[in-house]
């Protein structure tokens, strides 16, 4: 079976795309293929800092390799937090820092719209692919459900009523911005 290294070490990452690629390619963690140090994510967009991380495990490694990179867009706030979306409050990752601070500034303010977008980086054979998935849906003003992670207890995705955090993971996958974006990987892949 053909080999494709993932530009992660996150095991729920990893699991949720090589159940879509079973059968036709067997996924490599960083770890697996020796890569431990933290890659730098210093571009401006999420596509630059989705082909950084593509391109990094590329020079090293030679072989085909995938990187994502996701970013929650809120209308109001003209498309912050974006490509900051994991040190919106601070350079901890702290997901309940980032929510709060969220839900303070936009505090009053009606226009709720947002979207989770996601950019997937493929190096394959030398050449470079990018692929998006995008969901629309809306902020609500407060936190709400335990599962899933990140800004997941403040989005309702277009067309229900609940919050990712209140859904299970098989009900996120299927409409979300990962979810949308690997099934474009696994579509491409399928055919070249
Ligand atoms: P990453 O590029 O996948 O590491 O995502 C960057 C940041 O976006 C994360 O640290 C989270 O804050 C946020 N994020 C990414 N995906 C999701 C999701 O599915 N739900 C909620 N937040 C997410």
């Amino acid at each position: 079976m053909k080999e494709l290294i993932f530009s992660t070490n996150n095991a729920h990452k990893l699991s949720e795309a090589q159940a879509l690629l079973e059968g036709k390619f067997a996924l490599k963690t960083l770890r697996e293929c020796g890569i431990t140090e933290d890659i730098p994510e210093t571009a401006e967009t999420l596509e630059g800092n989705a082909l950084l991380k593509a391109r990094y495990v590329h020079e090293r490694t030679g072989a085909d390799c995938f990187a994502d990179d996701t970013g929650l867009e809120v209308e109001a706030l003209g498309g912050a937090p974006g490509v900051r979306s994991a040190r919106y409050a601070g350079d901890e990752h702290d997901f309940d820092a980032n929510n709060t601070l969220l839900l303070k500034n936009l505090e009053g303010e009606s226009n709720r719209k947002a979207r989770f977008r996601t950019v997937i980086a493929l190096i394959l054979g030398g050449k470079e692919y990018l692929f998006e998935g995008i969901v629309e849906g809306t902020i609500i003003d407060h936190m709400s459900g335990s599962k899933g992670f990140g800004y997941d207890p403040m989005f309702v995705p277009e067309g229900d009523t609940r919050t990712f955090a209140e859904m299970s993971a098989e009900e996120k996958n299927a409409i979300s911005h990962r979810g949308r974006a690997v099934a474009k990987l696994v579509e491409f892949l399928q055919n070249n």
